[in-house]
């Protein structure tokens, strides 16, 4: 079967990239389909995009904010035209159902709008000056060639939530898409540039982490580096961008839970689970990889959601019946076992799935069985580490209290959930959970792209990407003090008389 070459996105030309190598983009469901060959870069490519960002920077960051949102507004506008089409491409090289790509592309169409919005806000300030006439202010600066390093788990709203908000703001961008997914990437950069974004405001480069991503983050030229992805890449970035102290914004993994207690509406409680636990194939970063039930209603659930996770039907994600679809590559599967394995070793009763799915309809693909675990215990590895994949542990609690504590006991803060319908603990859940994003009677999963995303512990850096956190972190404060007194004032010494 042919398929296509794509080249990187330099200073508004499609080139080859100076390895003159390139990798393959696979289908996970199906090895036999190949979505497309993308280049294999390296730094030199890098320091050829950052030159044209740099170049594009002097005057992209003259256009008004208004003009640079009317481009993400018709942005979002193509992309709502071409939607279909963009979910299957990105079902193809990713994996997820069609239902969910049509929810990642709708999401980067939201945060398209959203952002176009800020073009007439992005508000700073006016003060009073302590000083007579005299007029004090801060307003919001873009920060420059803003460097963008993405996951494969959500191809076209992670770099969505990257690049819309430096756009706006006035930062022309970099970006490198993961290995796995770098067509909906392209799909999204293709968007803008048919939107009318003039060259080398964005420069889209592919290839492997070491090779292309790591030098974005040293890069001299690079003033500021959002990552989303695993802590462990994570750490580096961070310790790299540190050395040149450098704006450094970091998204990573989580262990999200989910309470469910003796008065949570049950039915409600189970079909949460199975959504958050095995949506996305349980490769979302917000994925309930713990349910920690209450022992009186313990059985009933486990119960309820083994029979319901039996049920699920894994596929290929283009058929519209499938409601699992495979895992990303074969090393997500590799992942998957070894926690299963390591699970069953430390003791956690296997209750469903807990391999890899092999036979006819599966041998093409690297499809995983939804697996759940029950008598896990909080200080297991299952319980404690990112697995990402369909894995779900059931950990039992004797009530709330002993429920916050497995809850916050580990090193993520990403996502959490309580199902209750108790008001006061809903509150406290609120208050308590050490987590960026807390849902009541709701799934871990589920964000909406006008609230801040991100978590606290070893899920982030203190940075927010979605609302108006994101604004803060592409842009960066001015304060400008206007003295029309015709005299010299001295703050602090003059009194103002
Ligand atoms: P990953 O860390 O393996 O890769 C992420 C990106 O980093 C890829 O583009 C990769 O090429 C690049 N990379 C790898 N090594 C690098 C290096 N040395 N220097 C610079 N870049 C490098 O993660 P992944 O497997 O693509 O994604 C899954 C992870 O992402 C999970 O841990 C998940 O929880 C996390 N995630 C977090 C969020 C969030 O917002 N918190 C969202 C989605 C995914």
């Amino acid at each position: 079967m042919s398929h296509k070459l794509y080249k990187n996105l330099i200073g508004g030309e499609w080139v080859a990239s100076r390895t003159g190598k390139t990798f393959l983009n696979i289908n996970p469901a199906n090895s036999d389909d190949i979505v497309g060959e993308f280049q294999s870069s390296s730094a030199a490519d890098i320091d050829n995009a950052v030159a044209a960002a740099a170049e594009a920077w002097k005057s992209w960051r003259l256009v008004p904010a208004p003009k640079r949102a009317e481009i993400l507004y018709k942005t979002g506008e193509i992309l709502t035209q071409r939607k279909e089409q963009y979910a299957r491409d990105m079902t193809r090289e990713m994996g997820k159902v069609l239902a969910e790509t049509r929810g990642d592309v709708q999401e980067a169409i939201d945060t398209a709008y959203y952002m176009a919005g800020e073009g007439r806000r992005l508000f700073g300030q006016t003060t009073p000056s302590e000083l007579k006439s005299k007029f004090a202010m801060s307003v919001r600066m873009p920060v420059g060639v803003c460097g963008m390093i993405a996951p494969w788990n959500f191809p076209m709203a992670i770099p969505s939530w990257k690049l819309f908000p430096a756009l706006v703001c006035g930062n022309t961008c970099v970006i490198k898409p993961a290995e796995d997914t770098p067509l909906s990437t392209y799909n999204l950069v293709q968007c803008l540039v048919d939107a009318g974004l003039p060259a080398g405001v964005v420069n889209i480069v592919t290839g492997f982490g070491p090779d292309a991503g790591a030098p974005i983050v040293s890069h001299p030229g690079v003033r500021a580096v959002s990552f989303t992805g695993s802590s462990e890449v994570g750490r580096i970035v961070g310790q790299t961008a540190a050395g040149n102290f450098k704006p450094c914004s970091l998204e990573m993994g989580g262990k999200n839970a989910m309470i469910v207690l003796d008065d949570a509406h049950l039915d409600l409680a189970v079909e949460g689970a199975l959504w958050g636990a095995f949506g996305t194939t349980g490769q979302r970063c917000t994925a309930t990889s713990r349910i920690i039930l209450h022992k009186k209603i313990a059985a009933e659930f486990t119960e309820k959601l083994v029979a319901r996770a039996d049920a699920l039907k894994v596929g290929d994600g283009l058929d519209e019946s499938v409601q699992v679809g495979p895992q990303v590559n074969q090393q997500q599967i590799e992942t998957s076992t070894r926690y299963c394995e390591i699970a069953k070793k430390e003791g956690a009763k296997l209750l469903t799935g807990g391999s890899a799915l092999e036979d006819g309809t599966y041998d093409k693909g690297h499809f995983f069985a939804p697996t759940v675990f029950a008598s896990v215990k909080p200080g297991m590895r299952i319980a404690q580490e990112e697995v990402f994949g369909p894995v779900v542990s059931l950990i039992e609690c004797a009530d709330f209290d002993e429920a916050l504590d497995i809850a916050n006991g580990i090193d993520y803060g990403l996502s959490t959930a309580l199902y209750s319908r108790d008001v006061n603990l809903a509150f406290r859940a609120m208050r308590d959970l050490e987590a960026g994003i807390t849902y009541i009677n709701a799934p871990t999963i589920g964000a909406e792209v006008h609230l801040p995303f991100g978590g606290v512990k070893h899920t982030g850096n203190g940075h927010r990407e979605g609302g108006t956190g994101a604004l803060d972190f592409y842009t960066t404060w001015k304060s400008v003090y206007f003295d029309y007194s015709d005299k010299l004032q001295r703050a602090q010494i003059d009194t103002g008389e």
